[in-house]
């Protein structure tokens, strides 16, 4: 077997082993991270996922990019601690599905990556003998997610920054209310801003002591763990390709999906569901990109991005090439140009992709509870909506949606919409009476900088 190494998008930086890319986060020329190849899994190895705990079907696909650089009795028992919840593939209609991706210890489906990338970013700090700091930005759910992947690591501590009024109270609990190794800092400003300042503290000569490293899906170990559910969905609804819906605002949820399909998982198409940022199905359809500045705010406010930062890999897998236009200090001076364009008639084959109003999720999520008395919430109603507009219109075999997070961590949402409030799941239960700790800080670097310095 020939080693899996990682190359920059911005063919730069020099290439490295899966250890490196995801203990660097991001590569020093910029670019992101992605596997000069990528491995394949045989039919007979995807038949035998139908009999496989989900855990198990991780530890094959996750495996395959790692190959030697990690133990297999090491790996088997990372995969087993991470995926040690449901998920659950309900039917809505005849050959219609919902994955429920939130049963988590944060009620939302960042817990997939965020549990196994802190796992193997320990696993390998630890065998370094390095500390890191870990850096997120978050526009609602990654900070929870990774905040409680990393909560109580010594060798770990997590700084996380998010907009101040772009998230809900219950988002913002998750990340405030820990403490020990975590840390949380409200940004005057909105997440397109947080993940901004962060970019450039990874860039920063003046921190190059601190080992700083990435959560957020620019870190290709918080890509590959998503792969695994799209296998999941295939090993328990049998033998037809699947049309997926994926809720996406990074577009790490869809990449994921993405390289399934390339490692050979049956996939018809990704529906690509986006809230009212609509840069990318106005890309699909035009082939010209232009980032939709500032992001503009809906209810489903982790998906609010309107210059994705996984877009680049995307274009790469397809064979383009887009970056973000630097002066000399790194400082970005124009967003998203394409240097050369993907192969778009094959994108328009593999992808389609909708945008889709407030309006419409708050109808979808009444006409779902109506309908089948299953409760949507915002981001996974994007996906629901997304779907009915896919399949008016086209034949359709076998359709996944993805429900990314628990209805009840949007009570407002869904009071305003059926007046009732979602129960509230054992893993936020009691998160409402906790004491929050966290900083507000304007949005600039330099803040950010003394900070970590300190
Ligand atoms: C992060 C998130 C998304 C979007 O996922 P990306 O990987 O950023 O595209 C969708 N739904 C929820 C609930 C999320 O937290």
């Amino acid at each position: 077997m020939d080693k899996i190494l990682y190359r920059s998008t911005n063919r730069k930086s020099k290439l490295v082993s899966f250890k490196e890319a995801l203990l660097q986060g991001q590569a020093p020329d910029y670019g992101l991270y992605v596997p000069i190849k990528i491995p394949k899994i045989s039919k007979e190895e995807l038949e035998s996922f139908r009999n496989k705990k989900y855990a198990d079907i991780a530890y094959i696909v996750v495996k395959k990019f790692l190959q030697d650089e990690i133990n297999d009795k090491d790996l088997r028992k990372l995969t087993k601690e991470s995926y040690n919840f449901d998920v659950p593939i309900e039917r809505i209609e005849k050959n219609l599905f919902l994955m429920r991706l939130d049963r988590g210890p944060t009620a939302s489906f960042k817990d997939f990556a965020a549990r196994l990338m802190a796992r193997l970013m320990h696993y390998f700090a630890k065998k370094e003998n390095k500390k890191l700091i870990v850096l997120v930005s978050t526009s609602g759910d990654t900070g929870g997610a990774v905040a409680d992947a990393f909560f109580g690591l010594k060798e770990v501590n997590v700084v996380i920054l998010f907009p101040k009024n772009g998230v809900s109270e219950m988002q913002r609990k998750q990340m405030t209310t820990l403490g020990k190794n975590v840390r949380a800092f409200a940004v005057n400003g909105a997440f397109d801003d947080c993940q901004a300042i962060v970019k450039q503290a990874f860039n920063d000569k003046d921190l190059k002591n601190l080992n700083l490293t990435s959560a957020n899906s620019i870190n290709f170990g918080r890509l590959l763990p998503q792969a695994v559910y799209y296998f999941y969905a295939y090993s328990r609804l049998g033998k037809d390709k699947i049309i997926f819906s994926v809720p996406s605002g990074n577009f790490g949820n869809l990449m994921g999906g993405l390289i399934a399909k390339k490692m050979g998982l049956p996939v018809e198409k990704f529906i690509t569901a986006v809230n009212e940022n609509d840069e990318f199905p106005k890309f699909l359809k035009t082939g010209k990109y232009k980032p939709v500045e500032p992001s503009k705010k809906c209810s489903s406010n982790s998906m609010n991005i309107g210059h994705p930062s996984n877009l680049v890999r995307l274009v790469d897998l397809y064979g383009g090439w887009l970056y973000d236009k630097r002066d000399k200090s790194g400082k970005v001076i124009k967003k998203g140009l394409l240097k050369v364009k993907p192969n778009m008639k094959k994108l328009r084959k593999d992808i389609a992709s909708f945008s889709i109003t407030d309006k419409e999720v708050n109808e979808a999520i009444k006409r779902v509870y109506l309908k089948y008395k299953k409760l949507l919430e915002p981001h996974g109603a994007v996906g629901w909506c997304a779907l009915e507009r896919y399949i008016k219109n086209n034949k359709a075999y076998l359709v996944v949606s993805l429900e990314t997070a628990d209805p009840a961590k949007f009570p407002n949402e869904i009071k305003k919409v059926l007046g009732v409030e979602p129960k509230i799941p054992k893993s936020l239960a009691g998160l409402r009476k906790k004491e929050e700790h966290f900083e507000v800080i304007d949005k600039n670097y330099e803040t950010l900088k003394k900070e970590l310095l300190r």
